[in-house]
C-alpha cells in the first residue's frame, strides 16, 4: 500500500523537493493533498501532474480560479485556512508534511496531530510558538513528529539506536552571507544581498532568517522541544561549509554527527521512509576533494537575533511566540524595503519589552500573543520610519 502524503505548502522550496522525492519513489508514496497560498498556476500544474485527491488554496479569493482550472479533473478543490485543518484529518492521509511557512503552520499541524497523523515537520515556527503544547499533544495522540529541518534530522539520525542521555547538542550554522561582514557593513545590507544564501536555496523568509541568524535561534528552540534538551546544553557552532549538519555529544564525551552534501531531499525522504533509508541518486560527498571543514563561535553582537531567541527560550511562556510574530513582521518589512537589516533585531527586542507575558499560555493565549506582538511590531516600525 502506498503511503498517502498531504503536503502543506507544495509550491514552496520544501514542498517542490518533497514532490521530487514522491516522484522518485512513486511505488511507495502518493501526494494525496497539495496546498498553496497564492501561487495558483504552480498549484494547478502540480495537481494535474500528481493527481492528488484534494487541493487547497489558502487565499480564498483565488478559489474560483483554481476550481475552474481543475474542473475537468477528479480533484476536490477547497479554499481557506480552515480547509487546511480539515484536509489533514482525512482518514486516507498517512503523513502530513508541514512545508508551509510561518505562524500559519500552527493550526493545521495541531489538527493533524489530533487526527493521529505522522508529522514530517518542516514548519519550525510551530515548535517555536507552541513547542510545549504541540509536543505534549503529540505524545498524548501518539503522533510521531519527524524532523525535516536538516539540523534536526541530523540530530535525530545521530540518536538512532542510542538509549543514553544527551549531554549536549551541537547545532551547526552556515553563518549566512554576512558571516564575515563588520557591524558597520551590516548597516548597508540590502534584501537582494540577504537573499543570496551561500549553501542553501530556500524560500525568501527563511533565507532572510538565515542572514540574521534568527533561523538558528528558532532551531535552538525547535531542538529543545524535539529532543528535550535545555538551552544551556545546545551549542551553536558556525560551520560555513554546511557538511556536518549537526551533532550530539553523549555523557562519555563521544560525539555522533551526520554529514552530507547540502540537499533537503535527504531529510525529507527520511521523514517519509523512517525507520528505513531509501536509495537515492543525490550527490555524494567527495572525500578527497572536500574543502577544509572549519568551525567558529557565532558573533552575538553582530547577530543579535540569535541571542534574542535564546533569551525568549529561557523566558519561555508566550515569549518565543512574541519573537516569532515580531520576526515575521520585520522579515517581510525588510524584504519590502520598509526596515533596515539592523532594525530587525531592534524592533523584535522592543516588541519583547512591550508584549504582555503569560508564563503558561493556552493555544488561545498564543493566538492572542501573536496578534498583539504583530500590532506592536507594526507600530514600532511605523514610528521609526
Ligand atoms: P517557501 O516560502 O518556499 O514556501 C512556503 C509554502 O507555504 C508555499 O507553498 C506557500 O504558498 C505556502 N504558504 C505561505 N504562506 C501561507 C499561508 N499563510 N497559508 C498557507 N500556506 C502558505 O518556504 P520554504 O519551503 O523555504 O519553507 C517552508 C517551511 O520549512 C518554513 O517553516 C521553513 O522555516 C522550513 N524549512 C525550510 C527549509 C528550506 O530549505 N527551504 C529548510 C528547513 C526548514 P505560495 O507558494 O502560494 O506562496
Amino acid at each position: 500500500m502506498k503511503k498517502k502524503i498531504a503536503i502543506l505548502g507544495s509550491t514552496g522550496s520544501i514542498g517542490t523537493q518533497a514532490l521530487e522525492v514522491i516522484e522518485e519513489h512513486s511505488d511507495l508514496y502518493e501526494a494525496y493533498v497539495l496546498t498553496a497560498n497564492r501561487q495558483v498556476d504552480l498549484l494547478i500544474e502540480q495537481a494535474r501532474r500528481f493527481q492528488p485527491a484534494q487541493v487547497v488554496i489558502a487565499d480564498d479569493s483565488l478559489y474560483e480560479y483554481v476550481r475552474d482550472a481543475l474542473a475537468d479533473q477528479p480533484i476536490q478543490v477547497y479554499a481557506g485556512a480552515d480547509a487546511l485543518c480539515q484536509v489533514v484529518q482525512n482518514d486516507e492521509v498517512d503523513i502530513v508534511l508541514t512545508a508551509l511557512v510561518g505562524f500559519a503552520g500552527l493550526r493545521p499541524t495541531v489538527a493533524a496531530i489530533e487526527a493521529h497523523k505522522q508529522i514530517a515537520l518542516a514548519n519550525k515556527e510551530t515548535l517555536v510558538v507552541a513547542g510545549e503544547l504541540v509536543t505534549q499533544l503529540a505524545m498524548e495522540m501518539r503522533a510521531a513528529i519527524l524532523p525535516v529541518d536538516s539540523e534536526h534530522s541530523a540530530i535525530f539520525q545521530s540518536l538512532m539506536g542510542e538509549q543514553s542521555e544527551i549531554e549536549k547538542i551541537i547545532l551547526t550554522a552556515s553563518g549566512g552571507p554576512f558571516r564575515q561582514c563588520s557591524l558597520d557593513e551590516l548597516k548597508h545590507v540590502t534584501p537582494a544581498m540577504a537573499l543570496k544564501h551561500p549553501n542553501w536555496d530556500m524560500g525568501a523568509k527563511i533565507t532572510i532568517d538565515s542572514a540574521t541568524m534568527m533561523n538558528k535561534g528558532f532551531e535552538v528552540i525547535e531542538a529543545k522541544w524535539l529532543f528535550g534538551v535545555e538551552a544551556d546544553n545546545i551549542q551553536v557552532v558556525v560551520h560555513p561549509q554546511s557538511i556536518i549538519h549537526s551533532a550530539v555529544q553523549f555523557r562519555d564525551g563521544a560525539v555522533k554527527a551526520q554529514l552530507g552534501v547540502p540537499d533537503m531531499r535527504v531529510p525529507i525522504q527520511l521523514a517519509f521512509s523512517y525507520p528505513y533509508r531509501l536509495a537515492s541518486n543525490f550527490d555524494r560527498l567527495d572525500w578527497y576533494h572536500m574543502q577544509n571543514l572549519t568551525f567558529e563561535e557565532p558573533d552575538l553582537e553582530k547577530f543579535r537575533c540569535l541571542s534574542l531567541a535564546f533569551e525568549a527560550l529561557r523566558l519561555g511562556g508566550t515569549m518565543p511566540c512574541v519573537v516569532n510574530a515580531a520576526n515575521e513582521i520585520v522579515n517581510l518589512a525588510f524584504r519590502q524595503g520598509r526596515c533596515s537589516f539592523l532594525q530587525m533585531p531592534q524592533v523584535i527586542a522592543e516588541t519583547m519589552q512591550h508584549a504582555i507575558f503569560i508564563a503558561k499560555p493556552s493555544l488561545d493565549d498564543l493566538f492572542q500573543a501573536d496578534a498583539e506582538a504583530r500590532r506592536i511590531a507594526d507600530e514600532l516600525l511605523a514610528s521609526n520610519s
